[in-house]
């Protein structure tokens, strides 16, 4: 029933269908009486090993709590630039990288505008043009899950040549590697994307894993992009929150007066500090993860049933043949093990796995080769 006072909300939000959450792991532990320990919980992409020691360390001792974060975040950006190679000052801390996605949505789209995406891939990308009333323009990928670049350019062409009034393309979302699809987009792609007249947003979330370097520094050659990195993955501290953009300087102007001053809080700037103080270990742990990738990789591919596509972030995503995927994700969930599981075009029957620690792809395994 709608309520009378629904009528004051912004109609473009009335018709948002609401986010499905994932099943808390705590949730399932009760349900199945295992201590949360005993989840092997690979349906995320989370970083099993948690962070770098230094980070619980620094959280433990920190004094000021009590005190408002430093808006502008100067400590966090010297060291990412560092870490990055980009100047402090193309350097934006976020809460996530979800929270930079959003607030790009916000800054550029008014309801009517475009954004492009490319399915499939991270589903935030549509769900937050969606709250701005965005119009979403879908070009999936190829069937080896690439980029169409030529039909990107189409869709771009077909609504460019417009008045600058008139509603038009104004963000195109890249992911690499991308998930769930775990491809790496080639250099050549992505340079003819940017010489579209659109804001490139190339999201890296899962570039450590990757066998190919970041674009961080293209945001030094290119005024149209953004990239969006984040804590929650290499770095192991996806419940704290943090991620950031580097951004070309007319944009981190605007997004300087935009952000909401306290986004990053106190222990997510002590974590991600703490953490770039200690990145060969962050390395070590990502090192161990794609041997990990490589092992998962040669047990699932054993599976005759399952096609595993070759991955370069702490996923894989398998094509499940002859069975249902939705029927495998639950089997598992009731053996404390949880994947993730898709039915949608370019995705149907499938199911993707985050890269665990060793004895956890072992319970995987077994539990995939005791459903026969
Ligand atoms: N981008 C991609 C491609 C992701 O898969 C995710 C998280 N699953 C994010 C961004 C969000 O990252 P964060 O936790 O930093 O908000």
């Amino acid at each position: 029933m709608k309520h009378p006072l629904q009528g004051l909300l912004r109609p473009e939000l009335m018709e948002l269908e609401e986010y499905t959450p994932i099943l808390p792991f705590e949730v399932l532990s009760r349900r199945l009486g295992l201590p949360p320990d005993a989840i092997v919980k690979l349906d995320a992409n989370e970083n099993p090993y948690g962070p770098v020691p230094a980070v619980v360390e620094a959280l433990a001792t920190y004094p000021y709590f009590h005190i408002y974060p430093d808006p502008q975040q100067t400590e966090l950006r010297e060291a990412l630039a560092g870490f990055t190679g980009l100047p402090a000052e193309l350097i934006l801390p976020t809460h996530g990288a979800a929270e930079l996605l959003d607030y790009l949505c916000r800054l550029f789209l008014r309801p009517g505008d475009m954004i492009i995406d490319t399915p499939p891939t991270f589903g935030m990308y549509s769900f937050d043009a969606g709250l701005q009333g965005g119009h979403v323009i879908s070009v999936p990928r190829r069937p080896d899950y690439a980029v169409d670049v030529a039909a990107i350019e189409d869709a771009v062409g077909r609504h460019i040549y417009r008045d600058p009034q008139s509603k038009r393309v104004k963000l195109l979302f890249l992911t690499s590697p991308n998930n769930p699809t775990g491809n790496w987009l080639s250099d050549d792609d992505l340079r003819r994307l940017l010489s579209l007249p659109v804001i490139v947003v190339l999201d890296e979330a899962y570039v450590e894993f990757a066998d190919h370097l970041s674009r961080a520094s293209w945001v030094l050659e290119h005024a149209n992009l953004v990239i969006a990195r984040t804590f929650s993955k290499a770095a192991g501290i996806a419940g704290l929150r943090l991620g950031y953009g580097l951004c070309p300087a007319w944009l981190m102007a605007q997004l300087w007066k935009f952000k909401q001053p306290y986004n990053v809080n106190v222990a997510a700037a002590v974590a991600g500090i703490a953490s770039l103080r200690h990145v060969d270990q962050i390395i070590s742990v990502v090192e161990k993860l794609k041997a990990e990738r490589h092992r998962l990789f040669t047990g699932l591919s054993a599976i005759s049933w399952l096609h595993p596509v070759p991955s370069q972030g702490n996923f894989i995503l398998c094509e499940v043949h002859g069975r249902n995927a939705k029927g495998v994700k639950l089997a598992l969930e009731d053996d404390g093990i949880l994947v993730r599981h898709y039915n949608k075009p370019l995705l149907e029957n499938c199911i993707r796995i985050s890269v665990g620690r060793p004895e956890q792809t072992d319970r995987l395994l077994a539990g995939l080769a005791a459903l026969g």
